[in-house]
């Protein structure tokens, strides 16, 4: 595997910075938001309370990837909107997914950090498009990508000039149907050891199922990733989009203590 741009020892790892956030520093970041945006009010209270908790950067989809072309969309630039009132408010800088390269000037207005989904990380021209933009970008594995296509497609994005790349196992399909995806930890390791962009793990998406988040977030950070993303929602059987898989404020509340009182004995936060 040829990788000209990503590849690295330890001694050279990035940091990414979204804002005054680090992620790959040897701290563990905190995560949080809904799967989509669904109005002013759930935003602005799951963001004050997920900074409360520790929360370093609020989630939320705009442009949603759905499966049926009859399920929510996202509510575009007013999503958009919402969350730079949100993090105008908190203070926490903000990711979101964009889909189209098309869409690049709007979202590029908005948000902090661009998402790329599971299902547009083959997207190379998507991928080349984030690649010349001057923000950091979330690239999350697609969900039949193995380890090499993962990086090929964040090579792609750094080949273009931008590096400022944290890469999100979430899962791959398998034939397990206990769970959504098979959240495949071993990848953090593996990517760590082939590169040196940060790694962070999603369990919402890579398993489905609110119960497993705590000891799947858990499981992360003892296998070394820089952080976790975690999809909260202030009444999850009410959500538009990934209910199952949402935490109340407090469940992520409880994740989220639990996961600082463990840091101590996994993250390099000495070196912070
Ligand atoms: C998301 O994080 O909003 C999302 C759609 O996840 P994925 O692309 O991993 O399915
Ligand atoms: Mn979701």
């Amino acid at each position: 595997m040829e990788l000209r741009y990503i590849a690295g020892e330890n001694n050279n790892r990035k940091v990414v910075k979204v804002k005054d956030v680090s992620i790959g520093d040897g701290d563990f970041a905190i995560i949080a938001g809904p799967c989509s945006v669904e109005n002013l009010e759930m935003l602005m209270e799951i963001s004050c309370r997920i900074k409360e908790n520790g929360a370093v950067i609020l989630r939320g989809g705009a442009f949603k990837p759905r499966t049926s072309p009859y399920a929510f969309q996202g509510l575009k630039e007013e999503g958009l909107e919402y969350l730079r009132q949100a993090s105008a408010e908190t203070g926490l800088p903000v990711v979101s997914e964009i889909m189209d390269p098309r869409d690049m000037e709007l979202i590029y207005s908005y948000v902090d950090m661009l998402q790329i989904g599971s299902r547009n990380m083959q997207n190379f021209s998507l991928l080349k498009e984030v690649g010349r933009a001057d923000k950091p970008v979330l690239l999350k594995r697609g969900m039949a990508a193995t380890i090499e296509d993962f990086l090929m497609a964040a090579e792609y994005i750094a080949s273009e000039g931008n590096d400022d790349i944290v890469l999100c196992e979430r899962g791959i399909r398998t034939f397990e149907n206990y769970t959504r995806n098979t959240l495949d930890i071993t990848a953090v390791p593996i990517l760590k050891s082939l590169c040196r962009l940060p790694v962070i793990v999603d369990p919402s998406h890579g398993t489905g199922r609110r119960d497993l988040i705590l000891p799947m977030s858990l499981a992360s950070m003892a296998a070394g990733a820089d952080g976790v993303m975690i999809e909260v929602h202030p009444c999850p059987e009410n959500a538009l989009s990934d209910g199952e898989q949402s935490l109340d404020m407090q469940e992520f509340k409880k994740i989220a203590e639990r996961l600082k009182s463990t840091k101590e004995c996994f993250c390099d936060i000495r070196r912070k």
